[in-house]
């Protein structure tokens, strides 16, 4: 059985001086009132826009993210590559309104898939349709209200731009994960993911879908695009989550007073996850997975699976990925056992990276034992390191 536990593995690519700074960001995470009002200071801050480039990008920035271009990037998609890990360049701004902005970002998604073919470090491309699309557009397409004649060709737009990231992805030989995001905008997402994976995933798995468990629904809908995809002889291609909206979802349907689409409580979203992983690793014949989480329990299940029914670490179907900055504990130990992981290398201007970093700090405040789990390894391979110095 796999141990996470290795901190010398772990944290190789991380200097001393770095793996202290993570330990106060950690602890400064840790404290729910500490984040609240961090977050509503950088939301004010970035609106009157305050100059707290150097702050942050020298501090929680820096830890989750990559840097502002491609090309700062460098350093830590070299260092994962040193230790057998994919980078997944996520281009992490949000807020866009604009066409000229949409289409901007459809050119950086073009620009990774480009660089995959020089760097084999770049194992995955990675888009979010908020991203290349107006989220009301989205919206409304979910409800049963009609779009006009404008707003029709605006949808064109959007899909166009989506098929030409899938397009070159396939012309690249290199796969593309679609994130997935607020169920009021995910029904439009799901359609055109569908229709994608029934076009580019004939040969071979190049769209991924992305399903977030916590979602009461998405086991059935899982099994269901299995089922599709069968009849209409394509390839599907899923990477797993949990969700990453969750208080925005429940805080949603209490408002318009509507069911909650998220599991009850962790041990239904934990369920459903693990149910619907191993659905896929059972199905492994036609469906390619990518287990994203730093659950280290459902790491171990699937490991588990893997080794009950003979399926190499290596397999070419099976990846695991974790964001940077979260659980390298997971990523750097899996990597040394030989599987298949990425990790997502989020870049952007810091100021429009600034909802990701905060999504980011308010979920490892609601993890409070994930947090203490990344606290404890740091704290061990700090001792570690000090007692190794002193046998010197
Ligand atoms: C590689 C990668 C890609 C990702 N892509 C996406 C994406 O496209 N879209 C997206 O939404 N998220 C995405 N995420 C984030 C992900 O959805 C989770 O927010 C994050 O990974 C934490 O879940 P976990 O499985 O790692 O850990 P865990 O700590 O085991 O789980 C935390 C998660 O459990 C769920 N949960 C917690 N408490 C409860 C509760 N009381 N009731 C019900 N559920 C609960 C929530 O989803 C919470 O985020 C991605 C994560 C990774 C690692």
């Amino acid at each position: 059985m796999i141990s996470f536990d290795d901190t010398r593995v772990a944290f190789v690519s991380k200097t001393t001086a770095e793996l202290r700074k993570a330990w106060w960001l950690f602890i400064m995470v840790k404290n729910p009132g500490i984040v609240r009002v961090g977050s509503l200071l950088l939301n004010i801050a970035n609106r009157i826009r305050l100059p707290l480039r150097w702050v942050l990008k020298s501090t929680v920035f820096k830890h989750f993210c990559g840097g502002e271009t491609i090309e700062e990037c460098k350093e830590t998609l070299d260092k994962f590559s040193d230790s057998g890990i994919k980078a997944v360049l996520d281009y992490a701004a949000e807020g866009a309104q604009s066409e000229k902005e949409f289409d901007e970002a459809r050119d950086r998604i073009l620009a990774t898939i480009e660089l995959s073919r020089l760097n084999s470090g770049i194992g995955f491309a990675v888009f979010k349709f908020s991203g290349i699309a107006r989220f009301a557009l989205l919206e409304k397409y979910g409800t049963d209200e009609n779009l006009n004649k404008k707003e029709l060709d605006e949808y064109e737009r959007v899909k166009k731009r989506a098929d030409d990231i899938c397009a070159a992805a396939k012309d690249a030989g290199i796969p593309v994960m679609i994130d997935a995001e607020e169920s009021w905008i995910q029904d439009a997402v799901d359609e055109i993911v569908e229709n994608l994976m029934e076009k580019y995933n004939k040969e071979s798995h190049v769209v991924y879908h992305t399903l977030q468990m916590y979602r009461i629904d998405k086991l059935f809908y899982l099994k269901k695009i299995h089922e599709k995809a069968r009849k209409k002889r394509y390839y599907p291609a899923f990477k797993l989550v949990r969700g990453a909206y969750m208080e925005k979802e429940r805080e949603r349907a209490q408002k318009l007073s509507y069911a909650s689409p998220i599991h009850p409580d962790k041990d239904a979203t934990d369920g459903a996850f693990n149910n619907a992983t191993r659905f896929c690793l059972e199905n492994i014949g036609n469906i390619a997975l990518c287990i994203g989480t730093h659950n280290e329990i459902s790491c171990h299940e699937a490991v588990e699976f893997m080794e009950e029914n003979e399926l190499a670490p290596a397999h070419k179907k099976i990846h695991f990925s974790q964001l940077m900055g979260m659980s390298d504990h997971i990523s750097y130990n899996l990597a040394k056992a030989g599987y298949n992981v990425s990790k997502y290398l989020p870049y952007g201007p810091i100021r429009l990276v600034m909802p990701y970093l905060i999504r980011r700090a308010e979920e490892n405040t609601s993890v409070a034992g994930q947090t203490g789990r990344e606290l404890f390894l740091i704290k061990k391979e700090l001792k570690r390191r000090k007692d190794e110095r002193h046998k010197k």
